[in-house]
C-alpha cells in the first residue's frame, strides 16, 4: 500500500510535477529497482527516460531548453521519485546531475550556459558527477589539497578525491580544487575553484585514474578514489571566478539539503507502506504481527516522524521561492529537515525490517536495502553531527566544535 500523506496545500504546478514524474516512474517497478541494485548497475533506463522528459533539467531555466523549476516543485518531484521504489538510491542516480546544473546556471560564463545548458536539458549531455571530498578532507572541505595549478592557457590538475560517485556515467565533472595553497588565504574557505572536467578528454590523457570503492550503499552508482596526475584542464573551463569556488558550492546548499529530505521522506513512505502491508498479512500465533504494539507503534512513530518531517521541508520549500527568509533562516530550516528526514527514514526502515521477522534481511522484500540507504542518509551529504552543529551554533548560540 502507499502510506496516507497528512495534506500540503500544493500549488497546481506542484501537483502537476507530481502527475508527470508519478507517469515516469510507473513504468519502473520495485523488480526493476532491486534488480539493478542486486547487480549494482546503473538504472539507465530509468534515467534516460527521465532525461527524455527534461526533468535533468529541472533547475534549468527555460530560456536555455530547461523546465525552469525552483525548489518548490523539485521536493515533489524527488519525494515521489523515491516513494515509487527508487529509494534513497534510486533518487541518487539523478540527483546529482540536477544540482550540478544550479552552479553552471549562476556562476557560468554566457558562452559556458549556451554551449551545455540545452544539453543537459535535453539529456543529451550528463555532469553527473561532482567531486569535493578528499581522503583527507570530508566534513572539513577546505583543508582540501587537490591542486590547479595555471600554466598559461591551461591549468595543471594533481591530488586525489575520494568516493566521487557516477564518473563513469558523466560526460563532465564539476570538480572543486584550490589554486591557491589553505597557507596563503586570509579565510581558509577562499582560493578553492570550480572547474569543468572533460572526462572523454581526461581518459585520452591518461592523468585521471579511478578506482571503484566497493560500498554496502547506494549500489546503483559506482564511487570512486580518483587520482590527478598533472591532468590538464583548458582555463576557458574554470567556473565563476577563481578562488570562489566554496562558495559557489555553498550557494544553494540549503535547497538542496531540503531536495534531499524530499528523497529520505518519500523512502520513509515506501518503507512504512511495505512495513505496513507485512504486519497486516503475516499472522504469528493466530493473529497479524502488526496487532501487537510492538511492531505497530514503531511503524505508527515512524509515520508521525516522516508526515512531521514533510511539513518542514514542504514549509522551508514554500518560504525558500517566496523569498522571504533570511539565509540563516532557510539554513537552520533546511538542517533541520535534513537532520530529522534522515532519522525519521532511518526509523521507518528499520521497523519495516522488524515487522518483517527474518525477511527483513532477505532482498527480495526490498526493505533491507531501504535500511542500508537510510543508514547511509546520517552520513551523507552531511553527516548528521554536522547538521546538529549548523543548529547548535547558529540557533542555539553555544560555541563551534572546529
Ligand atoms: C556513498 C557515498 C557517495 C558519496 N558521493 C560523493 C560525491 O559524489 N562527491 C563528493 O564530493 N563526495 C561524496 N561523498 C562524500 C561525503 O560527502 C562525505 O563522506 C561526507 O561529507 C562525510 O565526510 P567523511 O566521510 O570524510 O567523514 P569525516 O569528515 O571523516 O567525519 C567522520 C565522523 O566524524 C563526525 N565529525 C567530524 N567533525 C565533527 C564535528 N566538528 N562535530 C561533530 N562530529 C564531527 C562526522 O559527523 C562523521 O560522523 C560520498 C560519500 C558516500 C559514503
Amino acid at each position: 500500500m502507499s502510506v496516507p500523506r497528512f495534506d500540503l496545500d500544493l500549488t497546481a504546478d506542484q501537483r502537476a510535477v507530481r502527475e508527470a514524474v508519478r507517469d515516469v516512474c510507473d513504468g519502473f517497478d520495485h523488480e526493476y529497482w532491486r534488480d539493478h541494485a542486486r547487480r549494482g548497475e546503473y538504472p539507465h533506463e530509468f534515467v534516460d527516460e527521465l532525461a527524455a522528459d527534461g526533468w535533468l533539467g529541472a533547475l534549468i531555466p527555460e530560456a536555455y531548453g530547461g523546465k525552469g523549476l525552483g525548489t518548490e516543485e523539485t521536493v515533489v518531484m524527488m519525494e515521489e521519485i523515491a516513494a515509487s521504489g527508487a529509494g534513497f538510491g534510486g533518487a541518487q542516480t539523478v540527483h546529482g546531475g540536477i544540482y550540478n546544473s544550479a552552479p553552471l546556471v549562476e556562476y557560468a560564463s554566457e558562452s559556458q550556459r549556451e554551449e551545455l545548458l540545452p544539453k543537459i536539458a535535453s539529456g543529451d549531455l550528463s555532469i553527473q558527477a561532482f567531486g569535493l571530498t578528499e581522503p583527507g578532507a570530508g566534513s572539513d572541505s577546505p583543508s582540501m589539497e587537490t591542486f590547479a595549478e595555471r600554466d598559461g592557457d591551461e591549468y595543471v590538475v594533481t591530488g586525489e578525491k575520494f568516493w566521487i560517485s557516477r564518473v563513469d556515467v558523466s560526460d563532465y565533472m564539476l570538480l572543486v580544487a584550490r589554486t591557491t595553497p589553505k597557507s596563503e588565504v586570509d579565510k581558509r574557505t577562499r582560493g578553492m575553484s570550480t572547474f569543468l572536467v572533460d572526462l572523454e578528454d581526461a581518459a585520452a590523457q591518461d592523468r585521471l585514474h579511478m578506482d571503484p570503492i566497493e560500498k554496502s550503499a547506494s549500489t546503483f552508482v559506482n564511487s570512486y578514489h580518483l587520482t590527478f596526475d598533472g591532468l590538464r584542464v583548458p582555463a576557458e573551463n574554470l567556473v565563476g571566478d577563481e578562488g570562489e569556488g566554496f562558495y559557489q558550492v555553498l550557494d544553494g546548499l540549503n535547497e538542496e539539503r531540503l531536495v534531499i529530505a524530499a528523497e529520505l521522506i518519500g523512502m520513509g513512505e515506501l518503507a512504512l507502506g511495505k512495513g505496513a502491508d507485512y504486519a497486516a498479512e503475516r499472522e504469528v500465533f493466530g493473529q497479524a504481527v502488526g496487532a501487537n504494539q510492538g511492531i505497530q507503534h514503531p511503524l505508527a512513530a515512524a509515520h508521525a516522524e516522516v508526515q512531521a518531517a514533510r511539513h518542514l521541508t514542504d514549509e522551508a520549500a514554500t518560504r525558500s521561492a517566496a523569498g522571504d527568509l533570511s539565509r540563516e533562516a532557510l539554513g537552520a530550516r533546511a538542517n533541520a529537515a535534513k537532520y530529522l528526514a534522515a532519522e525519521a527514514a532511518f526509523a521507518a526502515a528499520d521497523a519495516a525490517v522488524q515487522a518483517h521477522g527474518g525477511k527483513g534481511i532477505a532482498v527480495e522484500y526490498d526493505v533491507e536495502r531501504y535500511f542500508r540507504e537510510a543508514r547511509l542518509s546520517r552520513l551523507v551529504p552531511i553527516a548528521q553531527q554536522l547538521a546538529l552543529n549548523y543548529l547548535g551554533e547558529r540557533e542555539l548560540g553555544l560555541p563551534r566544535s572546529y
